[in-house]
């Protein structure tokens, strides 16, 4: 159900991020921009991310404790490693407002819904996850524009606040994104196919290149724009992140593993008996595919995603 173009004011006051990395400190700018009176509070367990956040500016109050950055905030939103939501939301608890939504923004849903549930019972919990993102981390990486133009899927339980889904809305409506609610299981299948297999591929791809630079001498950095750079750039995304998404949808992606698996098997099939029309009607297919990506305006026409070199 998109909620795209909701026009609704949010009426956040305060809102307080927990953990100021890549996409905390990206809301952090995103929120300055389209909201100079709002007030914005923070935490990172990091205590050289919140000495960057002072020195930098990018909230209003950077505090040295959880529950006191949430205090007074009607929005909290968790921006911190999916396997570290249960304990950040479990150190913020002596501070949440009775009346405050809880969100997040991890790269899988199911999980952190029950992980925040059990830690903050009561509260009105609504996870998010912005299709938004770069391999960098930390409170240096983020930009405020990061957002504008990209999906941000948003999954309430059943039963949870419509209001408070309709103001969470109007909230990433305003920093550029396009809205979407979805059921927290078929966010962790679609994700697994569009981004948690991705990321696995790019990861043995770029791992069985290193081992077999021993046979290449070298040549594989040397001739690396010929496909394999564009592996590397997912491949050096951060290890923490991606290790805690692999253990938490770990159901979703098997599945997606399980037709990659049969889907080399057929290519290579094709290839062993040198079967071209097969190899041809596949890459057609997958050309269609990018193309309907660019139309959906999800990503650039340029040649080689607007390299100069
Ligand atoms: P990041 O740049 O590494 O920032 C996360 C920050 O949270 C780090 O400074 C980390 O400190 C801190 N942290 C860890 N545990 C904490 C806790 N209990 N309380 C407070 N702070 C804590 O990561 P990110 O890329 O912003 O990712 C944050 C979340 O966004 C993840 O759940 C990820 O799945 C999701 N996400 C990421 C992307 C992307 O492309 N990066 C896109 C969409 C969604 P330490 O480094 O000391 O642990």
């Amino acid at each position: 159900m998109p909620l795209a173009g909701c026009l609704m004011d949010h009426g956040f006051k305060t809102v307080a991020l927990i953990g100021l990395g890549l996409i905390g400190s990206s809301i952090a700018r995103a929120a300055r921009q389209a909201y100079p009176n709002l007030q914005l509070r923070g935490f990172d367990s990091d205590p050289e991310v919140r000495a960057r956040a002072r020195e930098i500016r990018l909230v209003d109050i950077v505090s040295d404790d959880p529950a006191e950055a949430v205090r007074g905030a009607e929005l909290v939103i968790l921006c911190v490693p999916v396997g570290a939501m249960a304990a950040a939301a479990e150190s913020l608890r002596q501070g949440l407002e009775p009346h405050a939504i809880v969100s997040d923004v991890g790269s899988c849903k199911a999980p952190v819904a029950r992980a925040l549930g059990e830690a903050l019972p009561g509260a009105t919990i609504i996870p998010a996850h912005p299709i938004a993102g770069t391999e960098r981390s930390g409170p240096d990486a983020g930009f405020a524009e990061l957002f504008a133009g990209r999906w941000c899927i948003l999954t309430p339980a059943d039963g949870v606040d419509a209001n408070a889904v309709a103001r969470l809305s109007a909230f990433w409506t305003a920093l550029g994104a396009k809205v979407e609610v979805m059921d927290a299981e078929r966010h962790d299948l679609v994700l697994a196919v569009t981004s948690h297999l991705p990321h696995l591929i790019a990861f043995t791809i770029v791992g069985t290149a290193s081992h077999l630079e021993e046979v290449t001498e070298g040549e594989v950095i040397k001739y690396s724009a010929g496909g394999f750079r564009d592996f590397t750039r997912i491949a050096a995304s951060d290890p923490t992140m991606w290790r805690d998404i692999f253990i938490a949808n770990k159901d979703a992606v098997l599945q997606a593993l399980g037709h990659l698996q049969d889907d080399l098997s057929t290519l290579e099939a094709a290839i062993r008996r040198g079967d071209g029309e097969a190899l041809f009607d596949w890459f057609t297919r997958t050309r269609a595919i990018r193309r309907a990506i660019v139309y959906e305006g999800q990503d650039v026409a340029a040649p080689d995603f607007g390299r100069s070199a």
